[in-house]
């Protein structure tokens, strides 16, 4: 494990049976505190969407808006806000998915993707890749290029990154 991987690491608090029991909820309140781990992880996070030549950072609602608004700053690229579903003023593209109970909606403004933009998608955690699947499906719709999935932290045992596959249709996942 790198330096910074250790940082990151300890900057994380496990919470057990958060939201509801059974689930390990890793909460990067102490991270997001600490400005020299935050700091890193926007540093490792921006030099991913330079590698990936993305030309815009997606955050995925709440979370990944922390994490990717100044990654994008960093990185000098926009940034787009992907929202649940009822959030955004404008004309929306909206995408549905499946919960282990239910179905869920996001959206985001059409007119802040055309087929020019390269887009990075960066969220806190991995799970299941369900958020993950269906913002990267918006991104397609909307006629843009998906350069990758930036994510600080993977489940591994949810196998999200086998489910991300099709969607991720050869763009990189890198998990911090
Ligand atoms: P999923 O769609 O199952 O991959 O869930 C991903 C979303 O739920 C992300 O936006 C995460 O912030 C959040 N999430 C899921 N599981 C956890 C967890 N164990 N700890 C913290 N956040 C989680």
């Amino acid at each position: 494990m790198t330096d910074v991987q250790e940082l990151l690491l300890s900057r994380i608090r496990d919470v057990a049976d958060y939201p509801e029991p059974g689930v390990m909820f890793k909460d990067i309140t102490p991270l997001l505190a600490d400005p020299a781990a935050f700091t890193a992880l926007t540093d490792a996070l921006a030099e991913i969407v330079v590698r990936t030549g993305a030309t815009k950072v997606v955050g995925l609602e709440a979370r990944g808006f922390i994490l990717g608004a100044p990654v994008a700053v960093r990185a000098g690229v926009g940034f787009i806000p992907v929202r649940k579903a009822g959030k955004l003023p404008g004309a929306t593209l909206s995408q549905t998915y499946d919960l282990e109970y239910g179905s869920a909606e996001i959206e985001v403004h059409a007119e802040d993707l055309s087929a020019a933009d390269r887009v990075l998608v960066i969220d806190d955690v991995l799970a299941t890749g369900g958020t993950a699947e269906a913002s990267l499906q918006l991104i397609r719709r909307a006629g843009a290029q998906v350069a990758g999935l930036a994510v600080l932290m993977e489940l591994g045992f949810l196998a999200g990154r086998a489910r991300l596959e099709p969607a991720l249709d050869g763009a990189p996942l890198e998990a911090l």
